[in-house]
């Protein structure tokens, strides 16, 4: 499963066949990347940010969503999950997070690490990020995938702001890939790193080959597709109570949460701001934009509300996973991940990215007589529609449609009002029967 060369990835499908062109998904989609034509739903893959909002809103399962099965890690000699910190929420009190962390050995991996063991380190790494960039303001952290994607195609000015380093579990699979290639003495190729992720924005920013999130890894398993086998494991195996040898990290599962990731990188000195949701982002990066906004040092934006513990792909509601995750960390011991080789690679600036490319919206023309051109036309066609953004001829707003329309994808007669305005228009009146 990787993404063609020249064609976005993108973790969800869409099944024609069950589509009943009710244009729910369209209204609710935040970057308008679909639109219904011909009865059916399409997808304008430039523009979707993988948030995932329209497969929770379509109501007949006609837009599903994809990631790895677990048959592919037996392409690999050496097999490691690394799973994120939302995880550790989605099992009750009498299985706990150490036994289902622990299952995922019985289920074919030879090793297993989680994204928890790096955030603490990584809070103050960004602090000392923040420190040395003070030109930078605000720094945008990097860890969700869909507001990276959100900055890259509607808030290109803000690119430079978004923190250039790898997300935690990126930083994990560079640095064991490396350090089991040297121990075991296996080539890079036989060792498959699979995350265990939340949402389709982590398994889109596995396969698509561009941007802060390199393939670094070798696949993605949601959460939902792995939690049946794991419990069905652990009712077979009775001894997976006995989890002595298996490390957690719970101090590190916060940034699962909404607002404790900027808490923790604040020191008191630095003014930081949590915002989930991809609307709220939206206000939030806009007003960045504009100016509109006091000076702040770093936000963390997540496009899941409630942070990575509502992504879509989870099987717990969030707020129950917020519960134990924050149980877990209020008895946390202290363990901590120290690593002199995991120090080292971030001072030799493995983990560094650089700023990414832009992704455009509409580029109406490259020729500007033609794209001014355009653009009156799209600005004249506005003015002939009612304004209703009712969505009812298949795009989301009356200025989406006149966009359409000019682009040849559309056409004035799909208004559904302007049509019915016509019929009744042509209709004889009384008096003249
Ligand atoms: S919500 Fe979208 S995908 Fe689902 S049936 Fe309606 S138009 Fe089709
Ligand atoms: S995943 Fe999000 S951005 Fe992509 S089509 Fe669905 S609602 Fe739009």
């Amino acid at each position: 499963m990787t993404a063609k060369k020249d064609e976005y990835f993108h973790a969800i499908k869409l099944i024609e066949s069950k589509c009943t062109g009710c244009t729910k998904c369209v209204r609710v989609c935040p970057t308008k990347a679909l639109r219904v034509r011909n009865g059916v739903v399409e997808l304008d893959s430039n523009r979707c940010i993988d948030c995932g909002k329209c497969v929770i809103e379509c109501p007949f399962g006609a837009i599903q969503t994809i990631a790895d099965d677990i048959s592919a890690i037996e392409n690999f000699k050496y097999k490691m999950a690394i799973i994120s910190t939302s995880f550790a929420g989605q099992f009750p009190s009498h299985i706990g997070y150490k036994t289902a962390k622990k299952a995922l050995l019985s289920l074919g991996f030879d090793e297993v690490a989680e994204e928890a063991m790096v955030t603490v380190k990584m809070s103050g790494i960004i602090r000392e990020y923040i420190k040395n960039h003070k030109e930078i303001r605000p720094i945008i952290s990097s860890n969700c995938p869909s507001i990276v994607r959100l900055i890259q195609l509607r808030f290109p000015s803000l690119l430079p702001n978004i923190l250039h380093l790898e997300a935690p579990m990126s930083m994990l699979s560079v640095y064991f890939r490396k350090k089991i290639c040297e121990e075991q003495n296996l080539k890079e190729n036989e060792v498959g790193i699979f995350l265990i992720v939340p949402c389709i924005s982590q398994v889109t920013a596995v396969h698509q080959p561009e941007g802060t999130y390199k393939s670094l890894e070798d696949g993605a398993i949601s959460i939902q597709g792995i939690y049946s086998e794991i419990i069905t494991n652990l009712m077979k195996n009775d001894n997976q109570n006995d989890d002595n040898e298996i490390d957690i990290y719970p101090k590190g599962l916060s940034w699962a949460i909404s607002g404790m990731e900027a808490e923790e990188v604040n020191d008191s000195n630095l003014k930081t701001m949590a915002v989930s949701g991809v609307e709220n982002a939206i206000n939030i990066l806009a007003k960045i934009e504009d100016q509109q906004i006091e000076n702040f040092d770093y936000i963390v934006m997540n496009s899941c509300t409630k942070g990575c513990v509502g992504g879509i792909l989870n099987i717990e509601d969030p707020f129950i996973a917020t519960s134990r995750i924050r149980s877990l960390i209020r008895n946390a011991k202290d363990k901590e991940f120290n690593d002199e080789y995991f120090e080292d690679m971030y001072h030799q600036g493995k983990f560094n990215v650089p700023i990414l490319e832009p992704r455009s919206i509409m580029a109406l023309d490259e020729d500007i007589k033609i794209a001014l051109n355009k653009m009156n036309r799209i600005d004249e066609i506005v003015k002939k529609l009612p304004g209703l953004d009712c969505s009812a001829c298949g795009s989301p707003t009356c200025k989406t449609l006149a966009e359409d329309i000019v682009e040849g994808k559309a056409e004035l007669s799909d208004c559904i009002v302007l049509h019915r305005k016509k019929q009744h228009d042509n209709f004889p009146k009384e008096e003249e029967k």
